[in-house]
């Protein structure tokens, strides 16, 4: 057993900003304490000085896609992700197991676990409610058995796209399996298809990416949401709006929450790409680089999703990482061109720097949007998602002496752009520990594969 030291920190912890040291243990992996001055006989060779760097808890990406879905492949597998979350500072993800038609959801789930198993970050799973519901409701307890308790639902797209009848139906049945309803938690994709098949119908130039935001306006987000929280307000669900990108939904929120509704247990989650750019990105054959759904949208949109951010009508920023090469991009009409970017390196500097550094985000704020709340949502809270005694040593140092200019060529994960090429952050990502290992150091990784663990 060795016991390891930072000190000097300026420490996030769950009640306060505390300057002192946190002492670990490297075998258990876990957090020993956290306190004011260290022991006078520590070993000085097990202590890092943090410099008066922040020391927050490794960060929760709650929204991922690493290795194979769909026809085209992820440039991700979970091992090069982990390596970009890793040097991004965030030690634990979720990612999906969805099945494809026919296929039973143990078959489905023991196949994410085998490619999962080269993760160097802890991970779990969200597992997708397709088409195939009642199968996967009837064996809803092998699903639980594997210790998956939240599932993702889709409004949209062949296999998985269920009525917002067939979304209460769902739940109702679950709930009626499982009488706890605090154990579960869903995570839903919040689009009208009506609408978004009628948009479509107008459509001249399909090869033009405009037409994904043009095909997918706001109000088909936001209809989408008003009807879910009828649902949440129906059933007492546990519900997070994955991906939110419309200004619209914020405001929905922000009125639910004013009269005193969904103040917990209806969530919005949303991601950095939706703070950062605007629908004018899709213009041109660039405009492939930035394609995902729900698109990106207008800078009031950007301007309410900062809002929500710092006011806490947004409660969790994940990355929603889904990257593609420029091959698979280029080429496509707004239809067939595969949706998603890169983020999970990123994801946590962007918000240190443009939310705490440029809009006076709190760091408290800061820590709930990058762990603590999906840690909690997502029931791996206190294991995850905060620094106390006893949770796992995943800790993340951010210096704000350096700052950090983004180029593909530093990021860890396997890109061949990233769509933020250019962007200078203020701070750096210093040094990250997973699970009481020093695993990224002064731009170093030193993790090995499938170090990351499954949390059942
Ligand atoms: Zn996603």
């Amino acid at each position: 057993m060795s016991e390891q030291a930072i000190i000097n920190a300026k420490i996030v912890t769950p009640d306060e900003i505390f300057r002192g040291c946190v002492i670990y243990d490297d075998h258990t992996g876990k957090i020993k304490a956290v306190q004011k001055e260290l022991p006078s006989d520590f070993p000085q060779e097990n202590v890092t000085d943090a410099e008066e760097s922040w020391v927050v808890p490794g960060g929760f990406d709650a929204h991922v896609h690493l290795g194979g879905f769909g026809e085209i492949l992820i440039e991700d597998d979970f091992y090069t992700g982990s390596l970009g979350a890793l040097a991004g500072g965030t030690t634990t993800v979720i990612d999906f197991c969805e099945s494809e038609k026919g296929e039973s959801p143990s078959h489905c789930i023991e196949k994410r676990m085998q490619e999962a198993k080269a993760s160097a970050v802890d991970y779990a799973f969200h597992f997708v409610i397709t088409r195939d519901y009642e199968r996967q409701l009837e064996e809803l307890q092998k699903i639980l058995d594997y210790g998956i308790t939240d599932f993702k639902l889709f409004t949209v797209y062949d296999n998985t796209d269920l009525t917002m009848k067939e979304i209460e139906y769902v739940i109702k049945e679950l709930y009626g399996k499982i009488p706890d309803k605090n154990k579960i938690t869903f995570l839903v994709h919040a689009e009208e298809k009506d609408i978004i098949e009628k948009q479509k119908k107008q459509v001249k130039n399909p090869s033009d990416m405009s037409m994904l935001a043009f095909t997918r306006p706001d109000i088909s987000e936001r209809k989408a949401v008003e009807q879910l929280q009828k649902i949440a307000e129906n059933t007492g669900v546990n519900l997070c709006i994955a991906h939110t990108s419309a200004g619209a939904t914020v405001a929905l929120q922000s009125e639910q929450r004013t009269a005193g509704k969904h103040t917990e247990g209806f969530l919005l989650e949303t991601c950095p790409h939706y703070l950062e750019f605007t629908d004018e990105k899709l213009e041109g054959k660039q405009g492939a680089l930035y394609t995902m759904t729900p698109p990106l949208r207008k800078q009031q949109d950007v301007e309410q999703l900062w809002r929500g951010i710092l006011n806490g009508k947004i409660d969790i920023f994940s990355t929603d990482h889904c990257p593609y090469s420029k091959y698979d991009k280029y080429g496509k009409t707004y239809e067939t061109v595969p949706c998603g970017v890169d983020g999970i390196q990123t994801r946590m500097l962007y918000l240190f720097s443009e939310g705490v550094k440029k809009r006076g985000l709190s760091m408290k704020r800061f820590v709930e949007l990058t762990s603590e709340n999906a840690a909690r949502f997502y029931h791996r809270f206190p294991q995850k998602g905060c620094i106390q005694p006893g949770s796992d040593a995943d800790l993340v140092l951010i210096t704000e002496r350096e700052n950090t200019e983004i180029h593909v060529e530093n990021r860890k994960s396997n890109l061949d752009y990233t769509i933020y090429e250019g962007k200078q952050l203020e701070g750096k990502i210093q040094m990250v520990i997973k699970s009481g290992q020093t695993v990224y150091k002064n731009g170093k990784l030193n993790a090995e594969k499938g170090s990351g663990k499954y949390l059942g």
